[in-house]
Formats: structure tokens, sequence, C-alpha cells
């Protein structure tokens, strides 16, 4: 809930929920997005982002809960009476249409005259990069093109917010590296605020200041990029966005300990009790050692080396504890050459403030 005191937010939804029929898309969601930021939504197929923000957008109506924009309950308001625009997969230009016309179309309906409505597309197709484009066809434009006539065409009357559906879903890997930077340079000039739904990890850390991961309809994790992936609340946060080695851990009152009795801490997670909790730890935070050089001490073990892949400035190997969890790690190449190989006896070992614990049950929604 906003606070007099607090700074409107963008976009606020309160306890949100739709089912369709007895399936439930989206359980309960409560978000808030601050005015020019850009917020990803993300998580695997299914768990109810395009639902989310197509209740945003007003094309689908929440079955509980309230949504605000700007700090009005647009709820049950049709998409045409909010103050946001949105950019979908599959563009939907208008193909008889030239670039300019698609990018007016909407001026014109809102009787903005000819002149002005072309001035302003020309400021928007130079911002997007593709002045000098303004009469082609779509069908004379690459997908990558097509994608910045339907930014420039849901930019340019300025709306409060911004929607984007999986817009770099139809773009080979290449061209959605670059428009992944395009995109935010864009979002920073106009300083809008936008709503970016994605299933893909990467697209969503490089561009979001923060993001929220979604599964099974609710949300799981939200926070800043960084800090979703160096302490995720849970296993699934932490294998969304990445390789994570788990390793079980047993906890009473004298603390966690590894299956081997090593002593563990992490300094997130909390504190685990009884058990079925983890230790997470990326793979490019394991640190690998001759058998017996590592000083003895928390958060340490040893393990066989079963696999090694060379990948110039470092080698990346497969390993596996003396109880048999596989493990993930780099290790730097001294000389340009690696100095594991498979069957080797390491020692491995972690930094508290690089892991951290996991919970034996991930957290449901709230009932
Ligand atoms: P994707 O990445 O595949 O688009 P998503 O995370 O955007 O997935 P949603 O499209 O929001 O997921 O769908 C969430 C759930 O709601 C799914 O189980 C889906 O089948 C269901 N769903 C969505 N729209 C409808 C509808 N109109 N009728 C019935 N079920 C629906």
């Amino acid at each position: 809930m906003t606070t007099p005191d607090a700074p409107q937010a963008a976009i606020s939804l309160d306890g949100v929920s739709r089912r369709f029929g007895d399936a439930v898309a989206v359980e309960r969601i409560d978000l808030e997005l601050a005015a020019g930021e850009f917020f990803a939504l993300l998580g695997p197929s299914g768990c109810g982002k395009t639902t989310t923000l197509r209740m945003v957008g007003g094309f689908e109506l929440p079955t509980t809960g309230r949504i605000r924009l700007a700090g009005k309950d647009v709820t049950s308001l049709p998409p045409h009476k909010r103050d946001v625009n949105t950019v979908f997969q599959s563009y939907a230009l208008f193909p008889h249409l030239s670039v300019i016309d698609n990018v007016t179309f909407g001026l014109r309906r809102k009787a903005v005259a000819k002149a002005e409505a072309e001035k302003r597309a020309h400021e928007y197709l130079d911002l997007v990069g593709l002045s000098g484009f303004g009469s082609r066809r779509p069908s004379q434009l690459s997908g990558g093109q097509q994608q910045r006539v339907a930014l420039a065409r849901a930019l340019v009357n300025h709306p409060k917010v911004l929607l984007l559906d999986e817009p770099m879903g139809a773009l080979d890997a290449k061209i959605r590296k670059s428009m992944q930077l395009e995109l935010k340079r864009i979002q920073r000039e106009v300083g809008i605020t936008f709503l970016y739904v994605t299933h893909d990890q990467s697209e969503a850390m490089s561009m979001a200041d923060r993001l929220a991961v979604m599964n099974a309809g609710h949300v799981e994790d939200l926070g800043s990029p960084q800090r979703v992936y160096d302490r995720p609340v849970t296993q699934f946060v932490a294998e969304f966005l990445g390789t994570c080695n788990v390793i079980p851990v047993e906890a009473d009152a004298s603390g966690a300990r590894l299956p081997d009795g090593g002593a563990v801490v992490a300094d997130a997670g909390g504190t685990p009790s009884g058990a079925g909790w983890r230790v997470g730890i990326r793979p490019e935070k394991i640190r690998i050692d001759p058998l017996g050089t590592r000083p003895s001490g928390p958060n340490r073990t040893t393990a066989t080396v079963t696999e090694v892949t060379f990948l110039g400035a470092s080698t990346e190997a497969r390993l596996v504890t003396a109880w048999g969890t596989l493990l993930q790690a780099y290790k730097q190449n001294a000389g340009g050459e690696t100095t594991i190989r498979p069957g080797d006896e390491v020692d491995v070992s972690w930094d508290a403030s690089q892991s951290f614990f996991l919970p034996p049950t991930d957290p449901s929604p709230a009932p």
C-alpha cells in the first residue's frame, strides 16, 4: 500500500489474482514499480507473467485485487483509458502502412495534426535508430527493425508506462544482444516506466533495475538482479537465474554441517535448523586447490575431479564429493594451461559471503 509520504508508485498491484475456471494463473501478487524504473517479470513458461502484464494493460480483469497507475485505481478500466502502451512479440504493425504512418497512427486518431504527428514520429524513429526508414513498408524491414518501429509507435505518445511482452522473442541471439543495450539506452532517455516480461534470465538481468522471479503464479523473489543472483531466497530462484551448486546441510544447536561433518557458514539465507536445508554456491565462487593445501576452517571439503573442459583463460571442472554431490567450478589456467585432470583429488572451498542457505521447502504463497 502507498503511504502518504512515500513517492507515488508508477504501477502498484495489491493482492492481484487471476483465475481461469479452476486454474490459478496469478496468485495474490503485490508489486510496486517506481516511476522511471525498468522492471522485469521473469519466470518459466506458464508462471503467470503475461497474465500479470495483461492485467496491468487492461486486457484481462483481475479476479481479486486492485491495480493502480500513478495512484489512480484502474482495476476495471479498459486499455484505452489507461496511460499505458504495449509492445508485443508479434510487433503488430499494419503491413499496408509505411513506417511513418504506423508510428503516427495513434496520434492521428487522437486528432494530432499531420505535420506535428510526423515531426514527433521522426524524433522517435531517430531515437530507435531508424531515421531515413519512414517511407518503407514493414515487409521491407528486418525483424529487428520492425521491432524498433513497434517501439517508436508505442513511445510516440509518451505513455506513463510501457509494457513489453517478450518483445525480442522472435529475434536471433546476436540481434537480441544489441537490442538489449539499445532498449536500456532508450528507456533511460525517455524516462518511461518499463514493465518487461521475459523467460530469458540474461535478458532480464542485463536490462532491469529490479526484477521479480515468478513461479506457479506467485512472486518468489524480488530485488536487484545482483541481489537476486547473489542471494536468491529459494533453490528455484537460484537455479532459474543460472547454474548453482546445491549441497545438503544438517543443522543443530552447534551450527550447520556438510555431510562429511565440516562446518558451513553462509552470510545469507537465515539460520538453518533441522533437516532439509542446503547451501548454494555459484560455480564461479568455488575455489579449487591441490589436495591438503587449504587451511582448515568452515566451507571446505574435498572432491574428485570427474571432467575438465578447457575454456582458454580458465578450466571448467565437474567434481563429485565423497558423499556423491556433483559440483561445477572454474579454475584459472596458470600459464594458459589446465592444471587439473580427471581423477585428481582436490580441496574445494568457498567464502561465507559468497554462499547462501536455502530453506528445506520453497516457501509457498501465503494462504
Ligand atoms: P509464457 O512464457 O509461456 O507466455 P507466462 O508465464 O506468460 O507463460 P501466462 O500466459 O500468464 O504464463 O499463463 C499462466 C497460466 O494461465 C498458464 O497455465 C496458462 O495456461 C493459463 N492461462 C492463460 N490465459 C488463459 C486463458 N485465457 N484461459 C485459460 N487459461 C489461461
